[in-house]
């Protein structure tokens, strides 16, 4: 086998967590590239944005979170199906979770594969991984747009799809009155982009310009530091699209070439590598990136299942 170790398998330090107020009520958890969790307070209740990987990792979380607020959780949002973010679901307690329809789709199309996947992927992430009870179901979804009045003065919490991107079911949580919006992987604020089961044209295009539309002032991506201002959320987001159309230029140029998939990883993470090459799971991404993109191109809209087995292989025949 060659020399790189496979995934974010290797990726074994803990990282410092650091728990940000981005507004009155609103927190975000960040943690040098892992992915981030939120929380915004309503008149009596709490709503929870993202979950983590396991119920244990979850609890770690809700721990520094009650340093702040004992209000009780009604509401879980995911804003999409990856087991990193829905798998500790459970310690939340909420009253409802909510998702996307078409990420209940996905999971009970794919939930199990895509748990052993990222469980071999990023095993760091998984703190305890048997207090895992079960795929995570969303007990209510919808397709385009769900308001939360949060009570008193507080305003509403505005979860909508903005069109197909990281995944085919992505939702964002936005706070008109605060500015602040919770991106999900739609945006990544200084990490790499995951895109094995993304949809690059889409994301590039329509679905960024409606994520950038709602006019943020403070954003919380799906990894890296929270994003403060409204320049620095433009550059957050025209760096999520550049990232894409660099993917976009330099696969596509192999594809309608003849070329084959090892060379437009190649040539991909030639193009890539000076500008987010350091970025958190950079190395790890882009393999499946690359043959997500080429799938594509090849014709293949619905994204291929990743189980361990095929993240194995293509790792093999391109990172290695
Ligand atoms: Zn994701």
């Amino acid at each position: 086998m060659g020399s790189k170790p496979f995934a974010s398998s290797a990726d074994l330090d803990a990282k410092t967590e650091t728990l940000e107020v981005v507004a009155e009520g609103v927190w975000a958890l960040t943690a040098q590239g892992d992915p981030n969790v939120g929380a915004v307070e309503g008149e009596d209740f709490l709503v929870c944005v993202e979950a983590r990987a396991t119920p244990v990792a979850a609890r770690d979380w809700l721990a520094r979170l009650r340093e702040h607020t004992d209000k009780p959780i009604r509401y879980l949002v995911l804003s999409h199906y990856h087991a990193v973010r829905v798998l500790g679901a459970s310690a939340f307690g909420a009253a409802a979770v909510i998702a996307h329809d078409m990420t209940k789709h996905l999971i009970a199309e794919r939930g199990e594969q895509d748990w052993a996947s990222e469980l071999a992927r990023m095993p760091r992430l998984f703190k305890e991984p048997a207090s895992i009870p079960g795929l995570t179901w969303p007990t209510a979804t919808f397709s385009d747009r769900l308001t939360i009045d949060l009570g008193g003065d507080r305003g509403e919490l505005v979860l909508a799809y903005c069109g197909r991107g990281h995944t085919a079911g992505d939702i964002v949580a936005w706070l008109p009155r605060a500015g602040v919006l919770f991106a999900g992987d739609l945006v990544e604020a200084q990490a790499a982009l995951y895109t094995g089961d993304a949809f690059h044209h889409d994301w590039a295009g329509g679905t960024l310009d409606r994520v950038a539309d709602l006019g943020a002032r403070a954003l919380i991506g799906g990894r890296g530091a929270v994003v403060h201002g409204e320049e620095a959320v433009g550059a957050a987001i025209a760096q999520t699209r550049d990232f894409l159309a660099v993917m976009q230029r330099e696969v596509g140029a192999v594809h309608a070439a003849g070329g084959t998939v090892k060379d437009a990883f190649e040539g991909t993470h030639a193009a890539l590598a000076p500008t987010y090459g350091s970025w958190p799971i950079f190395e790890h991404t882009l393999p499946f990136n690359v043959q997500r993109l080429w799938d594509e191109l090849d014709g293949i809209d619905w994204p291929r299942i990743w189980t361990a087995e095929r993240d194995r292989d293509v790792w093999a025949a391109l990172q290695d």
